[in-house]
């Protein structure tokens, strides 16, 4: 890093990284430790003392005091537990830091949701030692702490956490590719899952949020009728950016530098009050844990701010929703295998590597589908703006003209054009813009890397990256497995294949776009055509979180994720009854708290206009007024009746949630919001109890 950029950024301050490597350990040391973590292997137990005992000096200099493991446990937030470095010895205070307590931690954490893998009675949790991510500072208005990336984990080994299964599909794809990559002659090299994360979320001020019990309980607001103006007018998008938000996305920046997140861009989204960061894409772990210190960020910044960051996936009713497009792609010896490349022998890897994802997100839309279910994602996938719940890929005209003369290079139809032969034609250029155009398909290829746009805005990447990452590396062993077969690959260079090779290959390709070509679609997904279109196509459709986590209950994806060693059946099982406890929990609040709101703030509104009314009504009446008599009657009517639906919706609702029935009481929340909405239109302004959609989403 020049001096200038360090002056002007503060990049990477507070991040244990290669400069504070080199500066608080030997050089010896600083050699284990950075090998281990270029190659993810194993620390050696010999230099750990040394590791620790650097880590502690860096992080005192900083101000810290104390230290935790940092850890994403299954609830979907981050945790910590933290140790001062002060120990007495012989009666005398002393700062210390062992080897030991940077390896492993036994937070003992019973209280996260575990599905059933352990019992508070039983072994403790476990936390260990992630190299890969390094250790930051975290600062707080008076003192700072020593965080260190762990993964959680039972006494048994069993995940406990959303990073495990994470590494261990990162090496089950890396063990995929090596072979692959070794049948196309490529020498032996790093790979890494690349991650991209878009960060999308709205801005209300504090004052406005302290009066909204169901966005300080529920993160979403249950009630609220629509603005006059929302977002039809597109004037938001990409518009200037207000000062009160533009200082507060500097002051975001800034920490996020510090951190060594690389935030890149910045700006405006579709709905009024919605904003996004976009950071330069990472190692996929890295960049996953990054993204969590993202959304903690962009909270804590806005509290300074008189701010607070709103990253539920649907605050609002009538605007767009928030999502994380998570952008992704693999290197191979720091080659991006996404990239269609320059030559014949680069675009062979390319389109293997395409038809290894359209094959894989095919056979398995299921899980990736589940992947990105949540009660908050379900008021946004399907609706309007947000990707459909049928999971399709988009490749673009371009290159699904690419995809067919590779399938059928003898058709009359491509005649003209020639046919695509493996080996020998080099791609036409595919300029990025072309296949960036359609914003409403949920799994995109965007030039060199494939962007998942489903996952929802407080979803960790974790999740979704972990199943994709799982489902390439089994179709890419397929296809290796069909190479091996041919016995022509492996046995050339680059660039000096033999036709048999090429000729094996584009047999092996053309054979998987023939069963997995329906999930290709590069039409409009918001239509409401192609809902039945995929239907036809056989494509599943799963409109809810409960439908959807089905899949993590199928004998296939427990085998599946088994034969990659990234879950065994219990984890998968502790995880689909951890994300359904889940959502019945969010359910049975938001539930409970629009039965509040209703019953305890709406009703005594609505009753005191009501009161007003009437008198009103009764006052014209005594003086023998007769002008005005006929609206205020007519008013009366109309609160009255408002009154009424009011107890029959809030009766219908506590009763749904008696039941503890997810799909009436969401059914009734929203027939008791029809009711309150219209009541907000009849009940004076001064009286209403809740800030309005037209204060809140426009706070400058
Ligand atoms: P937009 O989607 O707004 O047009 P880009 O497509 O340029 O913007 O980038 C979106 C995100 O994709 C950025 O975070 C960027 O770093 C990331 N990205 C670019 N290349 C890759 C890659 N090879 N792997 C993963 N992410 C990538
Ligand atoms: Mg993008």
């Amino acid at each position: 890093m020049t001096e200038e950029t360090k002056s002007a950024t503060h990049f990477g301050e507070d991040v244990f990284g290669d400069e504070a490597i080199r500066t608080y350990l030997s050089k010896d040391t600083a050699k284990k430790l950075q090998a281990t973590i270029q190659e993810g292997k194993p620390l050696d137990p010999s230099i750990a003392g040394e590791v620790a005992h650097g880590i502690r000096h860096w992080a005192m200099d900083r101000g810290a005091t104390h230290y935790t493991h940092w850890f994403l446990p299954m609830t979907g937030s981050t945790a910590e537990k933290h140790d001062s470095f002060l120990e007495l010895k012989d009666g005398e205070p002393i700062m210390q830091f062992s080897g030991k307590n940077l390896i492993v931690g036994e937070p003992d954490a019973s209280s996260f949701p575990s599905g059933g893998i352990r019992s508070t009675f039983e072994a403790r949790g476990y936390t260990a030692w992630d190299p890969t991510s390094p250790a930051f500072i975290k600062r707080h208005s008076n003192g700072a702490t020593l965080c260190i990336p762990t993964a959680f984990c039972a006494y048994t080994g069993e995940s406990l956490d959303k990073k495990t299964p994470l590494l261990r599909s990162m090496q089950a794809l890396d063990k995929s590719l090596k072979r692959l990559m070794k049948l196309f002659g490529r020498p032996e090299a790093h790979s890494a899952c690349t991650l991209g994360a878009e960060q999308e979320y709205f801005l209300v001020d504090k004052e406005y949020w302290k009066k909204r019990p169901d966005l300080v309980l529920t993160g979403r607001t249950l009630f609220g009728a629509p603005s006059a103006k929302g977002q039809q007018l597109e004037d938001h998008y990409f518009g200037t950016i207000p000062d009160r938000v533009l200082s507060f996305m500097n002051d975001v920046e800034r920490e996020l530098w510090k951190l060594g997140i690389p935030a890149k861009t910045r700006h405006n989204e579709v709905a009024p009050a919605q904003f996004e960061l976009a950071p330069q894409f990472e190692e996929l772990n890295l960049a996953s844990d990054h993204n969590m210190l993202v959304m903690d960020t962009l909270r804590n910044v806005a509290e300074k701010h008189g701010l607070k960051c709103l990253l539920h996936e649907k605050p609002y009713a009538g605007v767009n929703g928030s999502g994380k497009h998570n952008n992704w792609s693999v290197a191979y010896g720091g080659k991006n295998l996404l990239d269609p490349g320059s030559n014949p022998d680069e675009n062979a890897v390319f389109l293997t590597m395409l038809c290894a994802v359209i094959e894989a997100v095919d056979k398995h839309a299921d899980l990736l589908r589940a992947s990105v279910a949540g009660a908050g994602n379900d008021h946004r996938l399907g609706a309007n703006e947000a990707p459909p719940a049928v999971i399709s890929i988009y490749v673009g005209d371009q290159l699904a003209e690419v995809l067919e003369r590779l399938e059928n290079p003898k058709s009359a139809k491509h005649e003209a054009k020639g046919t695509l032969k493996i080996g020998v034609d080099t791609l036409p250029a595919i300029p990025k813009d072309a296949t960036d155009r359609n914003r409403t398909s949920p799994f995109a290829f965007t030039g060199n890397k494939f962007e998942f746009r489903a996952p929802g805005s407080s979803v960790c990447c974790s999740g979704p990256m972990t199943v994709l990452n799982t489902i390439v590396a089994e179709s890419v062993d397929r296809i290796a497995d069909e190479l091996e077969k041919t016995k022509v690959a492996g046995k050339a260079k680059p660039g000096e294949h033999t036709a048999a090779f090429h000729n094996a290959l584009q047999k092996i390709l053309q054979t998987s776009l023939k069963a997995h070509k329906r999930v290709v679609f590069n039409g409009n997904g918001y239509e409401a055509d192609w809902p039945k279109e995929a239907a036809k196509r056989g494509l599943p459709n799963f409109p809810d979180t409960p439908s959807a986590l089905a899949a993590l209950a199928k004998k296939e994806n427990a085998a599946l994720f088994e034969k990659y060693g990234v879950m065994t059946k219990r984890e998968l099982e502790s995880r689909h009854e951890i994300f359904l406890e889940e959502y019945e929990k969010k359910v049975r609040i938001e539930g409970t708290c629009a039965r509040d709101i209703a019953s305890e703030l709406i009703l005594p509104a609505a009753k005191a206009e009501y009161l007003e009314t009437a008198q009103a009504y009764e006052a014209a009446n005594s003086v023998g007024v007769a002008s005005g008599t006929s609206a205020l009657r007519e008013e009366l009517v109309e609160l009255g009746a408002g009154l009424d639906a009011l107890r029959t919706e809030i009766g219908k609702l506590d009763d749904a949630i008696m039941r503890s029935d997810s799909a009436a009481t969401l059914a009734s929340m929203q027939a008791l919001r029809t009711t309150v909405d219209s009541l907000e239109k009849r009940v004076s302004e001064a009286r209403w109890p809740l800030p309005k959609y037209r204060d809140m989403l426009f706070l400058y």
